[in-house]
């Protein structure tokens, strides 16, 4: 009889041995592919494809293939989820594997400067952070535990347009250095997908509060002996209610670049969403969402209870409110999350680094542009002296006994207007600083 030895088990693979003679096996580490990983190697010649905004199809470089992706247009039709604690819970914990991560083996790029992670191709090389422009970025494998997009919008606008665009950005408007425009020449264009979340609710909100209306009434003045009319203000409690539908309100999923420079770089046609195929990413960099679903409702809930405020207050006829409150019911929440598609830059002028975006999507730019206050103030002068000379001529020769009451007056209109007009200026090249 003879006997046998039993089989490794299938999850333990053969380590290095210290002892002669004995092998030895030891569980397998975890797997660090995702169960339906994809690489973008051109099945044809073997190269690193990429996906083409102009082909909307991955295409290889080197041999010319194209390959069109699995992925059909939804718009504003994209599959949303019930927003349930349920579904919510759900979604964070049991969400199958197939549903998680990129769905394609992708490496993440963290930035020692700035925090960011970036998630890139394996292949890719890329050295410096799109968010702050750092080359202090240490490669890791990508966590694959994140929701995975299940609609994106393609990016649409070619990477050799944005020099461009960014030129014709810089050009534009009058309060800035007339050397700007060359700046765009170094900036170096990097797309990268944006996580973003978006909420469709409808809010039914009941408000009260004390109206006060003007009344007009007549009375008799007695020290005059007659009747005169004055108005009053007469209060009344008053309440009313709305409801209001909110449609895919975008919220960012992402730390990295200020909700006002989003704002700038609004909008995204949603009407354009497809479903997502890890192919779109190939050559692409994509973020992971770092503001998590319910942190980015919450914000969302509190930007439309805002806007239901505003919708309360408007039904009030009068200007005279006190001791307004209201509440705020929610239902048939649904969230989607989505990938937007940006080009990040940053550009140097005079010294300092600027921060430059494009929406992938429309071209729209947005972005830091240094003011030229010496240009500003230089307007500023020729604004506010005429007046300020003219009124001044005319009371010095006033003072010698010239009629020239009429010059000063008009010196002084003079100056009124345009300081008016150079405080409107320095308030508008203010806000130009971020255009
Ligand atoms: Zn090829
Ligand atoms: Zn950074």
């Amino acid at each position: 009889m003879s006997e046998t030895l039993s089989p490794i088990p299938p999850d333990y693979v053969r380590v290095e041995s210290k002892l002669e003679g004995i092998t030895v096996y030891a569980p397998a580490p975890p797997a660090e592919q995702i169960p339906d990983a994809r690489d973008f190697k051109c099945p044809n010649c073997g190269a690193t494809t990429a996906y083409s905004p102009r082909a909307a199809s991955v295409t290889c470089a080197n041999c010319g293939s194209i390959y069109t992706l699995q992925s059909e247009n939804v718009g504003r039709q994209a599959a949303e989820f019930e927003f349930t604690l349920d579904a919510v819970k759900h979604a964070q914990t049991a969400t199958p594997q197939q549903l998680r991560g990129w769905g394609v083996t992708r490496r993440d790029l963290r930035c020692e400067n700035c925090g960011a992670t970036v998630s890139v191709a394996p292949t890719e090389l890329a050295t410096t952070c799109p968010f702050c422009g750092s080359n202090r970025v240490a490669a890791r494998t990508a966590a694959p535990d994140a929701f995975r997009p299940r609609v994106l919008i393609p990016f649409q606008i070619e990477r050799e347009a944005c020099v461009q665009l960014a030129r014709a950005w810089l050009a534009r408007g009058w309060f800035y250095p007339s050397d700007l425009v060359h700046a765009a020449r170094g900036a170096q264009f990097t797309g990268i997908y944006l996580p973003f979340w978006t909420f469709s609710a409808r809010v039914h909100s009941a408000w009260r509060a004390q109206v006060g209306r003007e009344k007009r009434e007549q009375y008799f003045d007695m020290g005059e002996m007659k009747f005169k009319t004055r108005t009053r203000l007469e209060w009344n409690w008053e309440q009313g209610k709305i409801s209001l539908p909110f449609n895919d309100e975008l919220q960012s999923g992402t730390r990295r670049i200020d909700a006002s420079l989003l704002k700038r770089l609004a909008p995204y046609h949603l009407h354009a969403l497809v479903t997502y195929d890890p192919g779109f990413l190939a050559g692409w960099r994509a973020q992971s969402y770092e503001i998590g679903l319910n942190e980015a409702w919450d914000a969302a809930r509190g930007n439309m209870r805002e806007i239901a405020r505003a919708a309360c207050l408007e039904q009030i006829d009068s200007r005279h409110i006190r001791n307004f409150s209201m509440n705020a019911a929610f239902d048939d929440e649904a969230w989607r999350f989505i990938l937007l598609p940006a080009y990040l830059a940053t550009y140097r002028f005079a010294g300092k680094t600027h921060q430059i975006a494009i929406n992938g999507q429309t071209g729209q730019v947005a972005g830091e542009k240094p003011v030229a206050w010496l240009k500003v103030w230089l307007a500023v002068g020729a604004l506010t002296l005429p007046g300020i000379l003219l009124a001044s001529a005319a009371a010095l020769l006033g003072a010698l006994r010239f009629q020239t009451g009429g010059w000063f007056v008009l010196g002084l209109i003079l100056f009124v207007v345009g300081a008016a007009l150079a405080a409107a200026l320095l308030h508008r090249a203010t806000r130009a600083q971020d255009a």
